[in-house]
């Protein structure tokens, strides 16, 4: 299936100058939804993903279905003042200042073979961060899935000697 059909392109949002690539044209055609997904499950049983790792929140959208498929868990990656127990975080950089990410402190065992799951790849600043998140953990980063990869921005400079799966590039 030639997935990149389903994307609607967003001139001009959410600021002037950016091209936003919309997956929600994806999610509503069940077929394609369907092929996404199980694309990544697929990728997820090569590597021998243990538990999925997603950001919020489209992070959530593609993961807990590959998540729920594996009969694996799902640990969620938000924003700080979001999740309710103790946290670890992670700091990374944006175009004007810095962002922060969290996980449970207990989200992951040591050694535990994490597929980090997200929608898109721009910068790879969201997917660093996980990254240092996981590690923190003890967790072992087996690879990382993206639905969408923008490899003009060079995300996979922060990737480097992991393994990455993307379904569509730009
Ligand atoms: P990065 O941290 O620069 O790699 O940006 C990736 C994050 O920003 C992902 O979690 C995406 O959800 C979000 N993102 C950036 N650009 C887009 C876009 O064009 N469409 C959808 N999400 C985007």
């Amino acid at each position: 299936m030639d997935l990149k059909q389903y994307v609607t392109i967003v001139e001009d949002w959410p600021k002037p100058g950016i091209r936003f690539k919309d997956i929600s044209t994806i999610m509503d055609n069940g077929p394609a939804y369907k092929f996404a997904v199980d694309e990544i499950v697929k990728y997820a049983r090569e590597v021998g993903a243990e538990i999925i790792v997603g950001p919020e929140a489209r992070g959530f959208i593609i993961g807990c279905p590959v998540a729920y498929a594996l009969e694996i868990g799902f640990a969620p990656v938000r924003k700080p003042g979001k999740l309710p127990r103790e946290v670890i975080s992670a700091d990374y950089g944006l175009e004007y200042g810095t962002d922060t990410l969290t996980m449970h402190k207990d989200a992951l065992k040591p050694g535990q073979k994490v597929l980090i799951v997200d929608d898109l790849l721009a910068t790879g600043g969201t997917v660093g961060a996980t990254i240092d998140l996981i590690n923190q953990l003890g967790g072992e980063v087996v690879g990382a899935a993206f639905l969408i990869e923008l490899s003009y921005l060079n995300g996979r400079d922060q990737l480097k000697g992991y393994d990455i799966r993307t379904l569509i590039q730009y």
